[in-house]
């Protein structure tokens, strides 16, 4: 016999685990299944993965009423300061320009899934399989079934993939993407340093890519490296003397002394956007629609504005007794997502090769541009409230719970 939920939701990461958490609060009977068993979703050391959880997604976080249990370990961003190469030209956001919001904080991964999970566990129309992992999607008369390999199968009239950047539940569906790859590996992990960082987070590019050193709590800053692909396996393998010392000249010395105190990852970096959301009974979400470089942190933040429109379409539905898994409630929510979706890949894209590139001619122009951003008042002041996720015209102009009202 299947199991018969109204939604079921495939990948427990933050994205999907958020949606199950809105839907569920709403009284939409959901299903979340996660491939991870939860030792490793849960009970694991800090591993040094870090998010940078800009101010629409703590809106969020906190409408769902998840941002309270987050906030002792979130460490704010204040200020933010980009730097290129030896350039002597630096740019120097500073959040009161735009009101007394930070820009947003940085959180540890292992934070953000316990937290999620906790809550999860408190909602009756909820419920997390862990070290389930989904085979297939099948259509069956009144909706979708999805199979589990431990052989369960749960009924459900919509599915929804927040499988990730591969997203082989979006693949198997047949929906196409525009991918490349950026020749870059992001190398992740966290330092300890002598000094206080202030709040301060800091982007440095390089012609390799950028270098961000991102504040944490306890005088700890979360270290993305974008690196040549081809250098990063060296750099991976060097002894901890010798990658301190890599990793020390691009980081400089103004906070001090430094200890790398977690292990180090590596990412090969690319671009993943899927050309539609939508099929049979099947929405796509987060990583699973856009997997986007991580040059301006943005990633989750997405996810989480995905979150907020596909909550608020769905609930709607759901009040009004529409069938959840077709109708204009999801091509909304694809009207709303899609473009907004869109421009950021395009612009941390467009950045992206801006900076990793050591061209004279492109040298000059980027320093022009970046005296200029320096004086324009109004455009900087977009730029800040574009990075903190701010929809054009203020956050009322969001879905509910980026407005701050219940869902
Ligand atoms: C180096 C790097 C640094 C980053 N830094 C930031 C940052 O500072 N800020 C930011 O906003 N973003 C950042 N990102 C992006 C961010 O990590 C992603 O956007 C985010 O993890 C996407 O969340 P998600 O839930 O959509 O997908 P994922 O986190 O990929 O989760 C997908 C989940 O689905 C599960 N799954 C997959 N297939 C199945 C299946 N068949 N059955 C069941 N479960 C399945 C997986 O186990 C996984 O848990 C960074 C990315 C990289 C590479």
């Amino acid at each position: 016999m299947a199991e018969r939920k109204e939604v079921v939701i495939i990948g427990g990461g933050p994205v999907g685990l958020t949606l199950g958490i809105a839907l569920g609060k709403a009284g939409i009977s959901t299903a979340v299944i996660e491939r991870d068993a939860p030792s490793k979703l849960r009970d694991a050391a800090f591993d040094g993965r870090t998010s940078a959880i800009a101010g629409v997604s703590r809106r969020v976080l906190d409408g769902l009423g998840l941002w309270q249990a987050m906030a002792p370990a979130a460490e704010a961003i204040r200020d933010f300061r980009v730097a290129v190469g030896a350039s002597p030209l630096f740019l120097h956001y500073d959040h009161r320009e735009i009101g007394d919001e930070p820009f947003g904080h940085i959180v540890e991964n292992l934070v953000l899934r316990q937290v999620l999970l906790d809550s999860a566990e408190k909602i009756s129309a909820l419920t997390v399989k862990a070290a389930s992992q989904v085979t297939h999607l099948e259509h069956t008369d009144h909706g979708v079934c999805a199979h589990l390999a431990t052989g369960e199968r749960i009924d459900a009239g919509l599915a929804i993939a927040a499988d990730g950047r591969r997203s082989p539940i979006r693949e198997a569906a047949g929906i196409r993407c525009l991918h490349w790859e950026y020749a870059q590996t992001a190398i992740v992990c966290v330092v300890r340093h002598a000094r206080p960082h202030h709040g301060v987070a800091v982007e440095h590019f390089l012609p390799a890519g950028p270098f961000a050193i991102l504040p944490m709590t306890k005088q700890r800053s979360s270290i993305v490296w974008s690196e040549r692909t081809a250098l990063a396996p060296a750099l991976m393998e060097l002894d901890p003397a010798a990658f301190l010392h890599e990793l020390g000249t691009r980081f400089g010395d103004y906070l001090g002394a430094l200890e790398v105190i977690s292990p180090r990852w590596a990412y090969p970096l690319s671009l993943t956007l899927a050309e539609r959301y939508l099929d049979d009974r099947l929405v796509l979400i987060g990583d699973a629609a856009h997997g986007i470089h991580p040059i301006a942190g943005q990633g989750v933040n997405l996810g989480f504005r995905d979150v907020a429109a596909l909550a608020e379409c769905l609930v709607d539905a759901h009040r009004l007794g529409l069938d959840l898994g077709t109708g204009v409630h999801l091509e909304r929510y694809q009207r709303l997502r899609r473009f907004d979706n869109f421009l950021m890949a395009g612009m941390t894209d467009g950045l992206n090769r801006l900076f990793s590139n050591d061209a004279k001619p492109v040298r000059i122009a980027r320093d022009v541009g970046l005296a200029a951003v320096n004086r324009l008042g109004p455009m900087k002041r977009r730029l800040m409230r574009h990075a903190m996720g701010m929809p054009r015209g203020g956050w009322e102009k969001g879905p509910r719970l980026i407005r701050g009202e219940p869902l």
